[in-house]
């Protein structure tokens, strides 16, 4: 019978917060099977050589990610896990009631639809015409897609999200110009993506990397992401200059910030990308 001391580091900036931070438990490994568990959720197992600790997260799109220590075996994770189960249900069950109705399910077409664009519930209407290319139109008062009356619900719903990725671009790039030159900073390239777990980042050489889904954020949360990632450029890291700079550029920062933690997981929930396993995992900056 294996006894292994084992320790968790619950990552507050990935998902949802936790308190115990440092909490040494005692498993009997033994006692547990070996192989793979059915958790009755979707867990992603990764192994970071660099971690120190066995981790348990759960992150914005209702995924459990366990993070495998070079020191530990799988089951050792896993058993972990097991021990942590409670806390899971709890962190699931807060985002599902964070989650709105209509966000939870796909878009119907039926005239019913919504979505929060720049963060006000705004109807999303399907015109039928006979257009040879579907155009789609955004307005504060309505989305609209103009689309033959035999155009398929999926293609629709894939049209109306390519056109909101366009359009979180130009809003980026325009957010990126105004604040870039109030900074005295230059950026050298945008990318628009739709990562798992983190609203931006930036590298050294002025690539910043945004999530579109912010085009569903309140703008004033939309901005504070894109100063965040422009203020990463004079310093790469998360420490008291950096939050000077971020505060000069926008003092009521912590507003947004604290938006994000409480509605960023709901935001993942529309137009949710299909299941893919092959996502990439997420990256260094995660807002805490
Ligand atoms: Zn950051």
């Amino acid at each position: 019978m294996a006894l292994v001391r084992l320790s968790t580091t619950l990552n507050r900036e990935e998902g949802l917060s936790v308190s115990d931070r440092h909490d040494f438990i005692e498993l009997n490994i033994s006692s547990l099977p070996q192989d793979s568990m059915n958790f009755p959720f979707p867990v992603q197992e990764r192994v970071n050589p660099k971690a120190r600790y066995i981790r348990v997260a759960v992150n914005a799109t209702g995924e459990v990610v366990l993070t495998i220590p070079r020191y530990a075996t799988k089951a050792e994770a896993r058993a972990f896990l097991v021990s942590r189960l409670e806390w899971v249900r709890e962190q699931l069950g807060k985002l599902e009631s964070r989650t709105p109705e209509a966000a939870r399910r796909p878009l119907r077409w039926d005239g019913a639809d919504v979505l929060p664009l720049r963060g006000t519930e705004t109807p999303v209407r399907w015109s039928r015409a006979s257009l040879s290319r579907p155009q789609v139109r955004l307005l504060p008062e309505a989305i609209t897609v103009f689309a033959p009356q035999d155009t398929r619900h999926e293609l629709l719903t894939r049209l109306l999200k390519r056109t909101l990725i366009n359009e979180a671009r130009l809003e980026a790039e325009d957010l990126l110009n105004q604040e870039a030159h109030r900074l005295g900073l230059r950026w050298r390239e945008l990318r628009i993506g739709d990562p798992r777990a983190q609203w931006g980042s930036c590298t050294p050489e002025g690539v910043i990397s945004l999530s579109w889904r912010l085009l569903l954020a309140p703008p004033e949360v939309f901005r504070y992401v894109v100063i965040h990632e422009l203020c990463h450029l004079p310093h790469p890291d998360h420490s008291p200059r950096f939050w000077g700079l971020v505060a000069q550029q926008m003092p009521e920062w912590s507003l947004h910030r604290d938006w994000l933690k409480r509605h960023g997981a709901g935001l993942h929930r529309w137009l949710a990308r299909p299941p893919d396993a092959d996502a990439p995992p997420p990256q260094a900056d995660l807002f805490g």
